[in-house]
């Protein structure tokens, strides 16, 4: 006897005695408060919100997906008129989890669509049913989780939520609370197919997990992922989409085939497909954070994504802190691009340099050579605390070449980090005698490298130069066929979302 579970909340008294409902009717567990407003109204023949909601509380009510997160008001009309009490009414719905986002009402939210389309579908009320909880249940109703557009799996049955109609292919929804038809759970809004008797198919026990982790975080806003630690909602969010969009952005077809038929080998599941769900999501994602990081360079090295470094390019939106922990988790997974532990070992020398930041800037204003004053007012910048990266762009340089002035500083001295590389000093005469060496070359012959150039100066004249200056000379001088540019590779930045 379902009621029996809540006969505690029933026993509340209100002003005039509680009304006393049908046992059909009272909350059964788990379920969304949608789906018990529509299965208390349905004998009286009247929509849920007119039955419930008197007029204040209806304009309240504009937004259709009003019941995720209650009004106060519309909860103490509900309580009222039902005598179900409103903590009750409450745990039906998500009012109780920590920034209750988009992110859990957008419709496929992790789905393929949200990398490839700019704007999310926003018909709401999209959900999945367990077929075999239906078949379990003596009166039919929709559970709170199912109604999550990322849920994929149901945790009792451990059973993939079937979200499409197997009889007339159309997407299952929550009725609306304004609708006065019949409403029964357990049949489609179309074409009243049987849903309790849909094939049901078992998804892999880490998929499970992953949504039951999600699912367990949401209340307090923080998501426990075992190779990850404790990572905020936000942050959860933003690093999926990450890991996400290396799969789905600029990937070709065969890659991604190549890469799901891993997954489906590793995981024992059900084919991925091209045109994956939040289903697919979740198992993707439950793959990935697996075997951290291991999976994810099994992931970019079979998907040819391009490195984390770029793939941040794409989310150009994302706030500020929970860029920089994405990138924190990122960039750790990956060997190159981690940083060393000596990272920023010249930071020592910039920060005890004599000179202070003003005294840069007026050798900088007697300096007459243009590389030198642009150095010195760069080191200025980093020697008054600006981050490098910012000191770079304001100098119009790269990073790269203020951290190499900064270790050549470091190295040896404030006089090598103003002056430019050795190979400057290749004299006129010595780089003629270069291109002249080069140019004499037999053209059928290989192609050389740049660093058989680069040794030949060492060997002539003592002079190092460095790869690029090599390969700029044998590619203007060279007798070889020249090599025509690769276009770069496409970078496509996702859609924003919110
Ligand atoms: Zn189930
Ligand atoms: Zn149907």
């Amino acid at each position: 006897m379902p009621g029996e579970l809540f006969a505690v909340e029933l026993i509340e008294p209100g002003p005039a005695g509680p009304p006393v409902l049908p046992a059909s009717v009272v909350p059964l567990p788990e379920e969304a408060l949608a789906s018990w407003l529509l299965r208390y109204a349905a004998p009286f023949g009247i929509a849920p919100e007119p039955l419930l909601l008197g007029d204040a509380e209806a304009a309240l009510a504009a937004d259709p997906d009003w019941w995720r997160n209650p009004d106060p008001l519309i909860v103490a009309a509900i309580a009222g008129a039902t005598g179900i009490s409103a903590n009750v009414i409450l745990a039906m719905s998500f009012a109780s989890w920590c920034e209750l986002g988009r992110d859990d009402g957008v419709p496929d939210r992790f789905a393929r669509q949200r990398f490839i389309s700019p704007k999310p579908l926003l018909r709401a009320r999209h959900i999945g049913i367990c077929p075999a909880c239906l078949s379990d249940d003596e009166e039919p109703y929709i559970r709170r989780d199912w109604t999550l557009t990322w849920a994929a799996c149901c945790s009792i049955h451990r059973t993939a939520l079937v979200r499409v109609c197997p009889e007339c292919g159309g997407k299952l929804r929550l009725r609306s609370l304004k609708s006065r038809e019949f409403f029964t759970a357990d049949r489609c809004g179309r074409c009243s197919a049987h849903l309790a008797c849909v094939p049901v198919r078992l998804v892999p026990e880490a998929v499970v997990e992953l949504q039951r982790r999600l699912i367990q975080g949401r209340v307090a806003g923080e998501i426990v992922l075992p190779e990850l630690g404790v990572i905020s909602w936000p942050v959860a969010v933003a690093l999926f989409d990450a890991l996400l969009g290396i799969v789905w952005l600029d990937t070709r077809p065969k890659s991604r085939e190549q890469f799901f038929a891993r997954i489906e080998k590793d995981l024992c599941c059900d084919p991925l497909g091209d045109a994956a769900d939040s289903a697919a999501a979740i198992t993707i994602l439950a793959w990935m954070l697996e075997d951290w990081p291991n999976h994810m360079h099994v992931a970019t090295a079979t998907l040819r994504a391009v490195r984390p470094r770029r793939q941040m390019q794409r989310w150009p939106h994302l706030v500020p802190e929970v860029r920089s922990k994405i990138e924190r988790i990122l960039f750790s997974a990956w060997p190159d691009e981690r940083h060393p532990q000596n990272r920023a070992w010249w930071r020592e020398w910039i920060d005890t340099l004599p000179e202070t930041g003003a005294e840069l800037r007026r050798q900088a204003a007697c300096e007459r050579i243009p590389h030198r004053r642009a150095r010195l007012l760069a080191l200025a910048d980093v020697r008054d605390g600006m981050p490098v990266e910012a000191a770079a762009e304001v100098a119009q340089i790269i990073p790269r070449t203020l951290y190499n002035w900064l270790r050549h500083g470091a190295e040896g001295g404030l006089d090598a980090a103003l002056e430019r590389p050795r190979w400057e000093y290749l004299t006129e005469l010595q780089t003629k005698e270069l291109i002249d060496w080069i140019a004499a070359t037999p053209p059928n012959g290989p192609r050389w490298r740049c660093n058989r150039v680069a040794n030949e100066a060492v060997r002539r004249f003592g002079v190092e130069i460095t790869a690029h200056v090599a390969a700029r000379l044998l590619r203007r001088y060279g007798p070889w066929p020249r090599h025509r540019p690769k276009p770069k590779r496409r970078l496509t930045v996702a859609p924003v979302y919110d």
